[in-house]
């Protein structure tokens, strides 16, 4: 079997067998397949598809690509969510303590910030001291210590879909439903999950654009799972405005802190709890959604969620008095509100735009490498559907460089569109694939 074969079985259309798709993945791993055949069998697969059985033993050969972990010294139900990526989209944080105070394990590894969307480990890092790629030998006992661990994906889960993706962002073969599918799944089965909620966000904001791309990725994404004998839930929800108010990364710690105290925007608190509900429900410690909701609010009206999160800040050597007190989290030298323009209803807050408005305010990357500002970001004053007054704050600019604000401000002036009549909303969770 040679790569040439595989590249122009999958070019002429072919499907291709497990042993093809291991022989990729395992030379690849290896170095002993070059980027630039790889890349021309990723554009094959990009533009030829790739049926159930090819994705599911993609993901499996990605998986198995590095290290498996074994979970099985903690007792109960591992239960993880992930998101496609969105602005604004703090849950994760939120999730840990929330879902490890209701008695599950969750190991939640989670990602970078990349393009126009945030990420949870930028977030975690504005907490001064907190440790994001603890020790791997740590995990377990990390675990086993608070129910939760908040980090970032270990060198050795999956290498190879960290080498796949840097290669699929500069060839342009991200967007390709198995080769997302895989990349997603290969992560977080190395895990050693029982079962998974994943949150596919569709609108501007999104990897996937449109609700009928978001729902063939979420119904990709179960089918593979559901082959590969892991648990699934799959919410579809609304990514055309950022989750919250809060956009940047000590910005949402601060809302997220806020919400564990009992104040939260109203979405932000419903997807939070909606995404909590089905991980107790999967995991078996609640009958019925509505008890498991209850639930998931309990553990934040009592307080367990927020010294949770105090216990998990702690444990992975952050600072909590910037918890206690959110002051002492970074904080941006300037705050300018962007001004209505004229009096009406708003009808968009782009998220896209909002996003990279908040790029090049310093708090996200374009390249891999780029560092973060975690104090600058944007703080929405109103929302899609909201009344304004000409003259009033729209939002606020968290700021420390002044060219920066001016590459951002068009971008934000963009993003909202005051109109005189309300616009229809799409709800904010779409579908529920179960
Ligand atoms: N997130 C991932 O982890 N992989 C993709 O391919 C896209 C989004």
């Amino acid at each position: 079997m040679t790569l040439r074969e595989i590249i122009a079985k999958k070019r002429d259309g072919g499907r291709l067998t497990d042993g093809e798709i291991g022989f990729f993945i395992q030379g690849y791993t290896k170095s002993e397949i070059t980027d630039y055949q790889a890349s021309a069998l990723l554009m094959a697969i990009c533009i030829r598809g790739m049926d159930a059985n090819e994705t599911r033993a993609l993901t499996q050969a990605m998986r198995n690509s590095g290290k498996v972990l074994d979970l099985s010294a903690i007792p109960g139900a591992k239960i993880d969510k992930h998101s496609t990526g969105g602005v604004g989209d703090k849950t994760s944080l939120l999730l840990a303590p929330i879902v490890a105070a209701c008695g599950i394990t969750v190991p939640m590894m989670a990602g970078r910030a990349l393009a126009h969307t945030g990420g949870t480990v930028d977030k975690l890092q504005s907490i001064p001291g907190f440790d994001a790629s603890p020790d791997p030998r740590r995990i377990v006992s990390l675990l086993a210590q608070n129910g939760a661990i908040l980090m970032g994906q270990t060198r050795d889960l999956a290498p190879a879909d960290r080498r796949l993706y840097a290669l699929r962002d500069a060839t342009e073969t991200v967007i390709s439903i198995p080769l997302i599918t895989a990349s997603i799944l290969s992560k977080k089965l190395a895990e050693d999950i029982d079962g998974l909620v994943l949150d596919v966000k569709t609108g501007s904001g999104a990897v996937m654009p449109t609700p009928n791309l978001s729902m063939q990725l979420a119904r990709s994404i179960a089918s593979t799972c559901r082959k590969l004998k892991t648990k699934i839930v799959v919410l579809l929800t609304d990514m055309d405005q950022p989750l919250g108010c809060a956009v940047g990364n000590a910005l949402e710690v601060r809302e997220c802190v806020d919400f564990l105290n009992g104040t939260s925007p109203t979405d932000l608190q419903a997807l939070t709890l909606a995404l909590a509900s089905h991980m107790i429900l999967m995991a078996g410690k609640a009958r019925t959604i509505r008890a498991a909701e209850r639930m998931a609010f309990e553990t934040v009206e009592s307080g367990a969620a927020r010294q949770r999160f105090l216990d998990i800040v702690k444990a992975q050597g952050g600072d909590i008095r910037s918890i206690e007190n959110p002051d002492l989290l970074p904080k941006a030298r300037n705050i300018t509100a962007l001004k209505a323009t004229r009096t009406g209803i708003v009808n968009r807050a782009d998220a896209r735009l909002i996003g990279d408005a908040c790029n090049a305010l310093g708090a996200g990357r374009v390249k891999m490498d780029d560092t973060i500002d975690p104090a600058v970001g944007v703080v929405l004053r109103k929302k899609v559907g909201d009344r304004v007054t000409r003259g009033e704050p729209l939002c606020d600019i968290h700021w420390n460089d002044e060219q920066r604000l001016r590459s951002a401000m068009p971008l934000l002036k963009e993003a909202f569109k005051i109109g005189d009549r309300a616009v229809r909303r799409r709800p904010l969770i779409l579908d529920v694939l179960r």
